[in-house]
């Protein structure tokens, strides 16, 4: 690979060209044309300050367009400087432009992600100080000779330090600055992280982790594009497995990027990373401070990172040489950004990976549809870790079928587990019941009027959270107290809770089990990711009997003493009318049984359903992970679905119902016409209100192999412009179709 190198040696001819294009993080199509200065020398993929406006914002500088128009430079402004950051290099300025392509969305905003976390914040942020000059000042005061005094040694110090030092306020070093007695120094930035050590601490591998991480291996050796799908039930080894391959990147002195679906609870496994390679990955997501961020963006640039453990934001970091890529849990939802630029970081990530030429793993116990269809036609190579680390069988499933054997009205525990989970405490072991819906109730209704509690400007219930006392859009986060009476009818005391949550459900379970320790994991509960995870390590340690959980346990937690799993709702996600549906609940649910029995513990778990008979059930109680995706993979053959077909989603949304809608039937009337797109629609949106916007939805349809993304892109072109506060957004390979 080439890179575009800041050349050291003064140019012999003066620049043909003093006018560069800049691509601003902004909602335009195209760069903007600024002036360089005299004696600055920008490449494309250099970072830069440059006014817009009244504003003056992070840029790259870009390569020049073909065909881009002319402009008078004296018309131009000026670059204000360049920004000490290491510059992008080639691929990570082809990445933004093919994902700027295929996601239909205005290349800047693709360079917004990369640059968001170092845009405000980084302008200001770097670090500087002053030291003294050889010159003397005019005007000389006791503030001032003191200021010299302590600065004499000519070290560099923060502006606050030499103020302290001296013993004076901040504006008389300022005006020693204005005065030029003392100068201002850019500091080298702090160590972004420290070099981890890929023998550190080396497990002997299983003969199938060892075959699986020789041929990872060698693909990172080869240094060329290669995505492998990394597919081994829950507990057989992944990790370390594809540890292995991080540790031939670090030799080769490459980089690796570890994305996760839920980087802010897997304190486990930063933990294991720091056993093998002897300190931790550079993290990266939300919750990690500006500052540090701005650290760990410098350090990947320079290639002083050599491993990001993170979210799926890390995907837009300015490697600069990547080697490998690694997607855990490859199948997770969480993956999906639905607002802003809409993408599909696993897709994303395959892209980099290509445009990198680096290999890429996908891990997943349950691979989603799209990703095994990849591996069944051998567009992905498929490594295949068979069996538990430990040795432990994979846990019995059995159903326990609520028309017969459910619990009695008001309760949601069937006799036959309540049962299961007393022996397992009297056992030692730990349970988990695993219901997907936070808060103490999903709906309250009026028993005088039958009025349910809505959220005012989206189409869901309220739910009742009883720790907060409140009802609560897991929408918008309008909240409100409970009420005493009913909104509609007025009448006191009416107001009762419909179905459980997971609050609702430990209620139950004290009553239950009256002397057992139970803890309730949920991502909305108080306390943010520190409590997170010292709950998760608290029922790690075997303090606590019974765990009540929404999703969150299903996402790779390692908990050693659980033997017993009880799935309260297992039909939750299924029969919506979403063509998802059946994937993601067998995932969730194989998942969420995987955790029990692990270390040594035989696992078992129940699976309350209304519908024992239902394909999912029946592959998840058979274990018959193949029998599930050979089926679902020939529903969305025969359907038409994906990965068979493709689906771009059009969603026009607005304050008024009817403006959304018609701009939506005007969209649809001048779709272009041709035989391999049918656009369907418009029809609400799956979620018609939202945040008191009205959402209609278009749906284009295409042959796998149509370039969906190009037929929109002249479509939008055509289209009717967006007026009076209507949003039109374009989400390709939606999640539901
Ligand atoms: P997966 O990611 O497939 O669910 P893990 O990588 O988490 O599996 O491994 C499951 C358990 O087995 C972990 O506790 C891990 O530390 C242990 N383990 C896996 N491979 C080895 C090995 N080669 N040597 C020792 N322990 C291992
Ligand atoms: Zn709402």
């Amino acid at each position: 690979m080439t890179r575009a190198q800041p050349s050291d040696s003064p140019p012999l001819f003066p620049p043909r060209e003093s006018v560069v294009d800049v691509l601003l993080p902004v909602a335009v199509g195209s760069a903007y044309s600024y002036r360089v200065p005299e004696g600055m020398e920008v490449a494309p993929g250099d970072i830069v300050v440059v006014p817009l406006g009244t504003r003056r914002m992070l840029g790259c500088v870009w390569p020049r367009m073909e065909g881009a128009r002319t402009v008078d430079p004296a018309k131009l402004k000026l670059i204000d400087r360049k920004y000490d950051v290491a510059p992008l290099q080639p691929a990570m300025l082809a990445f933004i432009r093919w994902m700027a392509d295929y996601t239909v969305t205005p290349p800047g905003m693709v360079l917004r992600l990369a640059l968001r976390h170092d845009e405000s914040a980084g302008i200001a942020r770097e670090r500087t100080g002053v030291r003294l000059t050889s010159n003397r000042p005019e005007r000389q005061t006791r503030a001032r000779s003191k200021v010299i005094d302590a600065l004499f040694d000519g070290f560099v110090r923060s502006k606050a330090e030499a103020a302290r030092e001296a013993g004076v306020s901040a504006s008389v070093i300022d005006g020693l600055i204005d005065d030029g007695v003392l100068e201002t120094v850019v500091l080298p930035p702090e160590p972004a992280a420290e070099v981890p050590d890929p023998d550190h601490s080396r497990p002997a591998l299983s003969p199938a982790q060892s075959a699986a991480a020789a041929e990872l291996v060698a693909s990172v050796k080869a240094r060329r594009f290669a995505p492998t799908l990394i597919d081994g039930v829950t507990g057989s080894g992944k990790t370390e497995t594809y540890f292995e391959a991080v540790a031939e990147a670090i030799r080769q002195g490459r980089q690796t990027l570890i994305l996760m679906p839920e980087i802010a609870l897997t304190q486990a496994f930063l933990d294991r990373f720091a056993r093998r390679f002897g300190v931790l990955p550079a993290e990266w997501h939300s919750a990690v401070g500006s500052k540090r961020r701005g650290r760990v963006f410098r350090g990947v640039a320079t290639g002083e990172v050599s491993v990001v453990a993170g979210a799926r934001s890390a995907l837009f970091l300015p490697f600069r040489e990547l080697g490998l890529i690694i997607v855990d849990e490859e199948h997770d939802g969480a993956y999906k950004q639905d607002d802003g630029v809409h993408y599909h970081a696993r897709d994303m990530a395959v892209l980099r990976a290509r445009l990198e030429e680096a290999p890429i793993a996908l891990v997943s116990a349950t691979p989603s549809i799209e990703t095994e269809v990849n591996a069944r036609r051998g567009r992905y190579a498929r490594l295949h870790l068979p069996e538990r680390f430990t040795g432990t069988r994979v846990p019995r499933l059995e159903p326990i079928d609520l028309r017969r054997e459910g619990p009695p009205r008001g309760q949601w525990i069937a006799p036959r587990l309540a049962q299961e989970m007393e022996r397992t405490q009297e056992a030692g072991g730990q349970s988990l019941l695993f219901l997907n819906r936070r808060g103490y109730a999903p709906l309250t209704l009026c028993r005088a009027c039958g009025h349910r509690i809505r959220c005012p400007s989206c189409s869901s219930w309220l739910v009742e959270h009883r720790f907060r006392r409140r009802l609560e859009c897991h929408q918008c986060g309008y909240a409100m107290p409970v009420p005493n009476e009913c909104p509609n009818c007025h009448e006191p005391n009416t107001l009762i809770p419909c179905g459980p949550g997971v609050e609702r459900l430990h209620e139950e379970v004290q009553k239950l089990m009256p002397n057992a320790r139970i803890q309730v994991l949920s991502s909305d509960l108080a306390g943010g990711v520190e409590r997170l995870r010292a709950e998760l390590k608290a029922i790690e340690d075997g303090e606590v009997d019974v765990v009540v959980g929404t999703q969150l346990v299903a996402k790779g937690h390692n908990f050693p003493g659980l033997a017993l799993v009880g799935v309260i709702d297992a039909d939750v996600g299924l029969g919506h009318g979403d063509p998802r549906a059946a994937e993601r609940t067998f995932q969730l649910l194989h998942q969420v049984a995987g955790r029990a029995g692990r270390a040594n513990v035989e696992g078992r778990a129940f699976l309350q359903t209304y519908m024992p008979e239902h394909p999912v059930m029946q592959a998840l109680v058979a274990g018959d992970r193949d029998a599930f995706y050979d089926q679902e993979i020939a529903v969305r053959e025969e359907a038409h679905l994906p990965p068979f077909a493709r689906f771009c989603a059009l969603i026009v949304s607005g304050t008024e119902a009817h403006a959304a809608q018609a701009h939506a039937r005007a969209l649809a009337a001048c779709a272009p016409l041709t035989e391999q797109v049918r656009v369907l629609g418009p029809a609400e949106a799956p979620l018609a209100l939202v945040r008191g916007r009205h959402r209609f939805r278009l749906l284009a349809r295409s042959e796998r192999n149509f370039d969906l993304s190009n037929y929109v892109r002249a479509w939008m072109a055509e289209a009717p412009r967006v007026r009076g506060g209507l949003k039109v957004e374009i989400d390709i390979d939606p999640q539901s179709f």
